[in-house]
């Protein structure tokens, strides 16, 4: 008879995860119900400890362990254990409950066993606004392991969910290993804190956890979903944060490629301003972040790449394309003749030494002024004896100005990018200031 089944309710699936977790269990099929035990009498000894009680506040307001009238807290919580276990009933015998729905509803819940549900007149996020929710006991169950695979971000706490139970797996496995060191240094810090209070900082952070102990690359990118909740008596509240799925798969092929130490150059681009300048590693976790809020928000990041008020890049080519192709969606061929015509820009610039050529280009203000620079260098290219084209119709069309006057400053900064790159010995001594006027073309 099969008792567990994954349900889409994060609570309850994360309760699942770090239940099949803490038995050192890969798969559901190897769960039976005795696998409840243990950790049952650990959460009794843990959440009776003074930081996880504290951090409970917000997760179980009134249960045993937060409710002060409470006495012989771990008695009571070992208690309405017992009799959920007792009420246990196997997969498919019913339906109604609002984790599972395979099940027969318990009873009953309220915001005190579940976070979120309602309870008397706080009926907030709850669809029903009903005075509590119905669960089956299995899954009232499950919810009170939650708070073992949570993240604490600035008083609130963090849930990972994705749709791949392989990867929320990876990420609860992080999660139990750091509580079952808690209990073997006898140092019950409470839950899983890192000091983060910026939310955008915090799910890249966990981001960041994961593809650390990715073993595969997934087929296809997976979008993770980050639930930012208190279920603090005066002030329930949710927040959701979605890492899309190709920003997600970017990290892990950076990963994968070897450009870890390049990845965290660009995301020390995004800390701009003065506070972030003397800022220290741990204060910046709770500044913002301008690379990681465009990319959640999936903006262009482009012009974090490059510098030009010292040409300075960050990474290399390498590194930009695997950004463009799996986070901009550009096609190789794109990629390839913004490639190409920056190596020609480079060559025209050094081999004539007009870097006042190259002071125009970043000078550009608008979408024109940067297309007659081009086309300036188009026509000196010709005069000097260089036969091919600087680009075809086709490729000025297709590859670099896709969109028209849109985002021409996009392909300007991947452009000098590509010139940075090449002339980087070169450009050191060059001067980076001329004066603007311009011949008549
Ligand atoms: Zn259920």
């Amino acid at each position: 008879m099969g008792y567990f089944t994954f349900t889409g309710n994060p609570f309850v699936d994360a309760g699942l995860l770090a239940l099949l977790a803490w038995n050192c269990k890969k798969s559901l099929e190897d769960l039976n119900l005795n696998d409840l035990d243990e950790i049952t009498e650990i959460t009794s000894k843990l959440y009776n400890s003074e930081r996880w009680r504290k951090n409970l506040y917000s997760v179980f307001p009134n249960n045993p362990f937060t409710n002060p009238s409470v006495k012989e807290k771990e008695n009571k919580y070992l208690e309405f254990m017992a009799d959920l276990k007792q009420n246990i009933k196997p997969l498919n015998t019913g339906y109604g409950c609002a984790g599972c729905g395979v099940r027969e509803p318990y009873k009953k819940f309220t915001k005190t066993d579940v976070p979120l549900t309602g309870t008397r007149d706080l009926r907030n996020h709850f669809p029903a606004a009903e005075d509590g929710e119905n669960y089956c006991a299995l899954c009232a169950m499950l919810v009170q392991f939650m708070p073992l695979v949570l993240f604490s971000c600035g008083g609130r706490f963090m849930l990972v969910h994705s749709v791949s139970e392989e990867l929320n797996y990876i990420y609860v496995r992080q999660c139990i290993n750091e509580v079952k060191r808690q209990i073997a240094l006898g140092d019950l810090t409470g839950i899983y804190d890192k000091g983060y209070k910026n939310p955008v900082n915090a799910v890249f952070f966990l981001a960041e956890e994961i593809v650390r102990d990715l073993t595969d690359l997934f087929e296809e990118p997976i979008a993770v979903r980050i639930y930012n909740f208190t279920n603090y008596n005066q002030s329930p509240d949710l927040s959701i944060y979605d890492l899309p799925a190709r920003v997600f798969y970017f990290i892990v092929r950076a990963k994968r490629k070897g450009f870890w130490r390049e990845w965290q150059e660009l995301k020390a681009k995004g800390y701009t301003g003065k506070r972030a300048e003397n800022a220290t590693e741990e204060e910046k976790k709770n500044l913002n972040n301008e690379v990681l809020n465009k990319l959640l928000n999936e903006e262009s990041v482009v012009s974090y790449f490059v510098n030009p008020q010292n040409r300075t890049i960050t990474g290399n080519f390498e590194f930009l394309s695997l950004y463009l192709k799996e986070v901009r969606g550009y096609m190789e061929k794109r990629i390839e003749t913004i490639k190409r015509v920056g190596d020609e820009l480079a060559r025209y610039i050094k081999e004539t030494d007009d870097t006042r050529r190259l002071f125009l280009l970043e000078k550009a203000n608008s979408y024109d002024e940067f297309r007659n620079q081009l086309r300036i260098i188009y026509r000196k290219r010709f005069e000097k004896g260089v036969s091919t084209p600087l680009f075809t119709l086709d490729e000025y069309m297709e590859d670099l100005f896709p969109e028209g006057p849109q985002n021409w400053k996009e392909t300007r900064d991947l452009l000098l990018f590509r010139i940075y790159e090449t002339l980087s010995g070169w450009l050191t001594d060059k001067p980076l200031e001329f004066t603007e006027e311009e011949e008549k073309e």
